[in-house]
C-alpha cells in the first residue's frame, strides 16, 4: 500500500502524457482505410525481397550542462542503436542509412517535452531532409518519458512536418539504463513514425475506452489489450470472455507483451506482427511517399513510452 499512490500518480501521469488525444477522425479513417484494404489484399505482410525500402537517419544530440550521459561512448551507442533498429525492422523490409550525427550545446534545451517552445526550437533548427527522412533527437524530456514520435499523416501541415520526428532520451540507446537499455525505444518510437498505434490503444489514451473495447489499434492479428503492461510478466491477459471479441480489430489470445508497440522493458520487446509489418508497409507509400505539404492543419498527436514506475528513471 505504501506505493499505491505513486502507482496512482504515475498511472495518471501515463495517460496524460502518453497520447491523452484519441486519433483525430482523419487519423482513424485511415486506418480504416488500410484495413480495408489490406483485407481485399492477401493476408499476411509483404516480404522483404517484395517490400524493402532504405530509410534516411539522421540522429541529433542536444548537450545541456545537466545532460546526464556519456558523450565518450554516445558515438559508438549511436551506432549500435542503428544496429538494433536495422535488427529489428529486418523482417519488415525498412532499414536505416545513418547519414550524420549532429550535436548541439544549448542550455535553454534542457527539456524537448512535446508541444514545447523548447520543441519547436530544437527541430526548427535541426530537421534535415522530407517526410521519407528519419530525424531522431536524442535529448531529456523529462516527465519519465522515455520517448515520443508523430504520426505520418497525409494532411500534414508545414508546421507538423517540421515536427514530425522521433525523440528518445539518451539513456535508452544500447548500453543505457536498464530496464531499457537495449535501443528498443527507438525501435518502439519508430513503430508509431510508421504508423503503428499502441497494443493496448485506445487504452492509456483514452482511460474510458480500456483496449477491450472499440477500434484497438486497427491491426486484425495483435490480441485485445486493456492498458499498457510493465516489466515483463510471463502471461498477461487484461481482455477475457465478452471482452476479448468487444474490440472491433483483433485475436483471441492473451496480451501482446512481446510486441513492440507496448510498454515492456526492453529484454521483453521481440517482434511485429505481419499485419503491423503490412501496416507499416501500406503507410509508408501511401503517407510517407506521397506526402506533399500544405495541409490542413490537423493537431499535432505526439504519442510516448514511460519508465515504469519504481524502475529508477
Ligand atoms: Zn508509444
Amino acid at each position: 500500500m505504501r506505493f499505491l499512490p505513486v502507482l496512482l500518480g504515475l498511472s495518471a501521469l501515463v495517460s496524460a502524457r502518453c497520447g491523452t488525444q484519441p486519433p483525430s477522425e482523419h487519423v482513424k479513417s485511415r486506418h480504416r482505410y488500410f484495413l480495408e484494404k489490406e483485407d481485399r489484399e492477401d493476408s499476411g505482410a509483404v516480404t522483404r525481397d517484395v517490400f524493402s525500402t532504405t530509410i534516411e537517419t539522421y540522429v541529433h544530440v542536444i548537450l545541456t550542462n545537466s545532460t546526464g550521459v556519456n558523450t565518450t561512448s554516445l558515438p559508438s551507442q549511436i551506432l549500435q542503436q542503428i544496429d538494433v533498429l536495422n535488427d529489428n525492422y529486418y523482417d519488415t523490409g525498412f532499414s536505416f542509412d545513418l547519414v550524420d550525427v549532429t550535436y548541439t550545446r544549448n542550455n535553454n534545451w534542457q527539456q524537448i517535452s512535446y508541444q514545447s517552445q523548447t520543441e519547436w526550437e530544437v527541430k526548427s533548427s535541426l530537421r534535415q531532409g522530407n517526410y521519407t527522412t528519419l530525424n531522431l533527437y536524442l535529448g531529456t524530456i523529462g516527465g519519465g518519458i522515455l520517448g515520443f514520435a508523430t504520426f505520418p499523416d497525409d494532411l500534414s501541415s508545414p508546421r507538423e512536418f517540421t515536427l514530425d520526428g522521433v525523440v528518445v532520451d539518451p539513456n535508452t540507446l544500447p548500453n543505457g539504463k536498464a530496464p531499457y537499455d537495449l535501443g528498443i525505444t527507438a525501435v518502439h518510437e519508430v513503430g508509431h513514425w510508421l504508423n503503428l498505434f499502441h497494443t493496448f490503444q485506445p487504452g492509456n489514451n483514452d482511460p474510458d475506452l480500456p483496449g477491450c473495447f472499440g477500434h484497438g489499434d486497427y491491426i486484425r492479428d495483435t490480441p485485445a489489450e486493456a492498458f499498457a503492461a510493465f516489466g515483463c510478466p510471463r502471461v498477461r491477459d487484461t481482455c477475457r470472455g465478452v471482452n476479448e471479441t468487444s474490440n472491433a480489430y483483433s485475436v483471441p489470445g492473451t496480451d501482446p507483451i512481446h510486441n513492440f508497440m507496448d510498454y515492456t522493458d526492453d529484454r521483453c520487446l521481440t517482434h511485429f506482427t505481419p499485419g503491423q509489418v503490412r501496416r507499416m508497409q501500406n503507410s509508408w507509400v501511401e503517407e510517407r511517399e506521397a506526402y506533399q505539404a500544405g495541409g490542413s492543419g490537423l493537431p499535432f498527436r505526439p504519442v510516448g513510452r514511460i519508465a515504469r514506475p519504481g524502475s529508477g528513471w
